[in-house]
């Protein structure tokens, strides 16, 4: 039992044994066996929910009781709090806990004083990159979900930190924690650790088929589920849960959809079918959560989201806030929510167990592939082990849907016979090693192109590549790359190569960019520095558009109202290039589009895409706002370049809304989005604006105004107001439309706010006297207190 465990800080056991753990689960004692709590290295790969963080924890709280630190490397920042929170409970047993998040470009000092020290791999890497200086100190790394070496945009981090913190500490016992894969082994391989791979699972899942009348299970069971003709089979698989009672209540769904509008779509339909089993007293409380999610946002999101919600359904994608992702989470893990349509997004890490999981789409739109493509093995049973509530369910279900006979055994054949694919690193592409050669340079972790190579050499790639020139011969390309950018200098004498990072090079690898990022960050800024000199001798400085765009649009004898754009060729461009100090040519004005335009063409922004119409819209944007962009505009007939162009535009144009005051709703209507990527794209933004800026002042000949010129547009996303709000709404509690209402009654500067008639405030408050108080204190007013100021009076203040 656990109570007997030794090796972990007393009481420990018996805190467990409070939680519900009589005993071990079969794969964690198999995991204590293999020595995980005297710091043995393990890889544990078993099913979704059988206890895999238990595992974690027993070698984390045994390595800290011999006084080791520990890190535990998290897939999603999402997940980054939620483990926090789960490892706080041993903070009672003198645990420390310390989640690290925010900027890439700080060292998280402070985290030298945790025990345990939560994070994703790209903020690990980070660390490393700005030399944290607790990191030779872990004596335990945690690397949960780590068949994720497997994506190909994220996996190469994970690997390359993982190598660089065995690097760093021979000793280190690594406990990697992996859904069930084809080739676990090779993982234990790479990692030197021993292998717990087990089938086991606390609750029986059962996974079939639904076609025609019945649901057709792996064990050779069937389910009675007669569809009748035109109703929806999702529909009838999500009533009969409900209708089977099991402890006194009908059983949830969860509804696996490929896309966002399909799992909004489908949480409407499906309303329809819980709303009418819920109770009065279900409802009422619904129709409380429903308020509690419409307040997180105003935006048709949200909005759609209460809705369903007070139908008892709804839905979860990436696009929605933290906020309402936990909001739903809670009141389905409490049974308030009968039934969630979900991306697969909900099936990595979160816990939230279903009683039935429907698998409704097996293929999703694939935009390389061209078309619609089978989901992976891996993914799809991810889903299918969220069926099951142990203790609350006899077994899970987990359903795929087939509409004829053939797809029945396809899926059986596919998914439900099938073990998923080995996990395959993606190291050896060029986007993945241009940053990490960078870095591993950058950070000392080798000096010349064989230390290098050796280095790469302790990576899974290395570890499962046939093809042992491959790794070097890109390796090779990246190095140019490096060189010719002036990121890295090489020296060829003798018979070795040696390699050092130059000072921007250093600057690049801490602030956490793609090399080409900040080749292009720079290569725009230039243009603006470039052009300011030429403008210098030019008449005032004075701005003229080129193509006469601002000119009145009638005077030519155009149409009225309707003005044509042209653009010069390229020939003409690189002669006006050419001939800088020429008068005819312009300095670029910096603007903020122009600026939100340079970040958003880099490839660590994932830009929004075009959709049918838009390349018409953007392409008239381009022509309009032609000379805000920093660096020369592709030409149209450069087909896939213009195309990204564009796309990079229309993220741009979602910043400026951002930016200009537009409402959120507007925002994410215009754009097709939702509230949490707004956000997403806002946070990207002000984080490349702002290693553009450190960029800026650390290259010579840009132009000192440039850096204020980022800063600002920096600080208009922080806030998401125009410049003359940036000093109200840096206010805390303010935010962009009090800021707007404030500024429209008087109130334009924080000093404005100290001097302020209190009535005028409380007006344009709404009234709101606590917000109005905390305000008035934050902006440094001595007596922020409200007493005595009458509202109604206030309200006739701020109207006039
Ligand atoms: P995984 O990480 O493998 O998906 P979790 O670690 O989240 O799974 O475990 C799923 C659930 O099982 C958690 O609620 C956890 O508290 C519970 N659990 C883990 N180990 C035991 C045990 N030995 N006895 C009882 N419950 C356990």
């Amino acid at each position: 039992e656990p109570s007997s465990l030794s090796g972990l800080p007393a009481g420990v056991g018996e805190a467990l044994e409070a939680e519900g753990v009589a005993e071990l689960y079969p794969p964690q004692e198999a995991a204590v066996d293999a020595g995980v709590v005297d710091g043995e290295s393990l890889v544990a790969a078993v099913p979704t929910a059988s206890g895999k963080t238990l595992i974690a924890e027993l070698a984390m709280l045994s390595s800290i009781e011999r006084g080791g630190k520990a890190l535990y490397i998290v897939p999603l920042r999402a997940l980054a709090s939620e483990k926090k929170a789960e490892f706080e409970r041993w903070e009672e047993f003198g645990v420390t806990v310390g989640v690290s998040t925010g900027n890439y470009d700080s060292d998280g000092e402070w985290l030298a004083s945790r025990d345990i020290i939560v994070a994703t791999s790209e903020k690990v890497d980070s660390l490393i990159r700005n030399g944290a200086p607790w990191i030779d100190d872990l004596t335990c790394v945690v690397s949960d979900e780590v068949h994720l070496v497997d994506d190909s945009h994220r996996g190469p981090t994970l690997e390359v930190t993982l190598a660089k913190l065995r690097k760093v500490n021979p000793g280190l016992q690594t406990v990697a924690l992996s859904a069930t894969v084809g080739n676990a082994d090779v993982i234990a391989n790479w990692l030197d650790a021993e292998l717990v791979e087990s089938d086991w699972r606390p609750i029986e899942l059962r996974t079939g088929v639904h076609f025609g009348n019945a649901i057709n299970f792996d064990d050779g069971s069937q389910r009675e589920v007669p569809v009748e003709r035109g109703e929806d089979q999702t529909a009838r698989l999500v009533a009969d849960a409900l209708d089977t009672e099991e402890d006194g209540q009908g059983g949830s769904s969860l509804v696996f959809v490929n896309s966002r509008r399909n799992a909004e779509s489908s949480a409407r339909k499906l309303g329809e079918v819980t709303a009418p089993r819920l109770t009065g007293d279900e409802r009422d409380r619904l129709r409380e959560l429903a308020e509690e999610i419409r307040g997180v946002s105003d935006t048709d999101t949200s909005e759609d989201l209460a809705d369903a919600v007070e139908q008892g359904s709804a839905f979860h994608h990436a696009g929605l806030a933290s906020e309402h992702r936990s909001l739903i989470e809670d009141a389905f893990r409490d049974r308030l929510i009968k039934c969630v349509s979900a991306t697969p997004t909900l099936a990595a890490g979160v816990n939230t167990p279903a009683r039935r999981v429907i698998v409704r789409d097996w293929r999703r739109y694939d935009g390389e592939f061209g078309g619609m493509k089978p989901l992976d093995v891996l993914e799809v049973h991810q889903m299918c082990g969220r069926a099951g509530r142990p203790g609350l369910d006899p077994y899970g279900e987990a359903v795929l849907l087939a509409n004829d006979a053939d797809t029945r055994e396809e899926l059986f054949d596919r998914y439900v016979w099938a073990e998923a694919e080995p996990v395959r690193s993606k190291l050896a592409a060029e986007p993945a090693l241009r940053t990490h050669v960078l870095a591993t340079v950058a950070s000392g972790f080798a000096a010349t192109r064989e230390g290098l190579l050796s280095f790469l050499d302790n990576t899974l790639y290395a570890t499962q590549t046939d093809d042992e020139g491959r790794l070097a011969a890109v390796t090779d390309t990246v190095l140019d790359y490096l060189e010719v950018n002036g990121f890295v200098d090489r020296d060829r004498e003798g018979g070795s190569e040696s390699l050092a990072a130059t000072g921007i090079g250093h600057t690049v690898s801490r602030l956490y960019l793609d090399p080409m990022s900040a080749a292009e960050i720079l290569d725009g800024l230039r243009t603006v520095a470039d052009g300011a000199d030429a403008g210098a001798d030019a008449a005032d400085g004075a701005f003229v558009p080129a193509d006469g765009a601002d000119a009145d649009p009638g005077a030519d004898g155009d149409e009225p109202g309707f003005t044509t754009y042209t653009r010069a060729d390229d020939e003409e461009r690189d002669a006006g290039a050419e001939s800088n100090e020429a008068t005819q040519s312009e300095p670029p004005a910096v603007t903020p589009l122009g600026l939100y335009h340079l970040v958003s063409r880099t490839p660590d922004t994932y830009e929004l895409y075009l959709k049918s119409g838009d390349r018409e819209e953007y392409t008239e944007v381009c022509y309009e706002r032609e000379t805000e962009f920093l660096g020369d505009v592709p030409s149209e007939y450069e087909d896939v370049r213009f195309e990204d162009w564009l796309a990079a535009l229309k993220t741009a144009r979602l910043l400026e809304d951002w930016a200009n005051e537009v409402d959120e709703d507007r925002i994410a209507e215009r754009y097709g989005v939702g509230p949490g990527d707004i956000r997403g794209k806002v946070d990207t933004a002000e984080w490349l604006l702002r290693a553009a800026e450190t960029l800026a002042r650390d290259v010579e000949g840009i132009d000192g105004d440039v850096v204020v010129q980022v800063r600002e547009a920096r600080k208009r996303l922080e806030y998401g107001v125009r410049e003359e709000l940036l000093d109200l709404a840096g206010v805390r509690n303010v935010g962009r439309k009090r800021a707007r209402r404030l500024y429209e009654a008087g109130i334009e500067s924080r000093a404005d706010l100290r001097e302020a008639d209190k009535a005028v405030v409380l007006g344009a408050l709404r009234g709101r006297e606590r917000t109005a108080e905390r305000i008035l204190e934050n902006a440094g007013r001595e007596d922020p207190s409200l007493d005595g100021v009458d509202p109604d009076r206030s309200a006739s203040a701020a109207a006039t």
